[in-house]
């Protein structure tokens, strides 16, 4: 009889656990690059226009997901606090001027928080297809309380192809530079192209990141996970809002 009672009582420990695996939170981190009111459509896994930014942002509040502070995920991750059940992560790359003049007035609109990852060597630096906000602009929009400027590199290098001393200066600089000039904590580094190998990670650590996204047009991210790895999902801006929720959705069952 003891022994029908142990076996039914591991039974029930080894099915909770079970249950709580299969509970865990699917987070999914959204990835943009630039707001553009007109763009090559082959360009679509990169641009999105002002309209499309706005319709996918209240697609997600309408369908019932809280579009979180990426540190709110980090601190989840860690034990520290709790997410809700539909929640999801806004970022963008690269830190293009049309972040500042298109998005961050629809992030305040809509009361979204969204990472920006910077490329700060390049902040400022206008002569280009694509110009990048200033470190004034980017102050602006951190101090707001709806965007976090991270870092993203300092010359957006790919990290496999450059010696460890040019990446460990790469991403230094780059935290040195955003923790000094807008007197906050960098924590979280987007690697360039999402490309990096186990020497780049370790020297990202002893850089004092705590947290490493990549760049991945599938997946979310479970708190098991850890935080060194994240997956981020490409918006298209074809992607109706009804679209990047299904999509969302697919990618929560993987
Ligand atoms: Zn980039």
């Amino acid at each position: 009889m003891k022994k029908i009672i142990s076996l039914l009582v591991s039974l029930i420990i080894i099915s909770g656990d079970v249950c709580a695996a299969a509970k865990e939170k699917a987070v999914p981190i959204l990835l943009y690059h630039n707001i553009a009111v007109v763009y090559n459509s082959a360009d679509d896994a990169l641009n999105v226009t002002p309209e499309r930014f706005q319709e996918q942002l209240s697609s997600l509040k309408d369908a019932g997901y809280t579009i979180i502070p990426f540190q709110q995920y980090i601190e989840y991750a860690n034990g520290n606090t709790d997410v809700p059940e539909k929640s999801v992560v806004v970022t963008f790359d690269d830190g293009y001027s049309s972040v500042y003049y298109y998005g961050f007035p629809i992030l305040m609109r809509l009361e979204v928080p969204a990472t920006v990852f910077v490329i700060s060597g390049l902040l400022g630096f206008n002569d280009t297809v694509y110009p990048h906000f200033t470190w004034e602009q980017a102050k602006e929009m951190d101090n707001s309380g709806y965007v976090d400027i991270q870092s993203h590199s300092n010359f957006h290098y790919n990290a496999k192809e450059i010696s460890s001393s040019r990446l460990i200066l790469e991403l230094r600089k780059s935290k040195y530079d955003i923790e000094t000039r807008l007197n906050k904590k960098c924590n979280i580094l987007a690697f360039p192209y999402g490309e990096y190998d186990a020497q780049g990670l370790s020297i990202a650590k002893a850089a004092g990141f705590s947290c490493v996204a990549r760049t991945r047009d599938w997946g979310t991210n479970r708190k098991s996970d850890g935080l060194f790895n994240l997956n981020r999902i490409f918006v298209h801006g074809s992607w109706t809002g009804k679209d990047l929720i299904a999509e969302i959705e697919k990618n929560n069952l993987m």
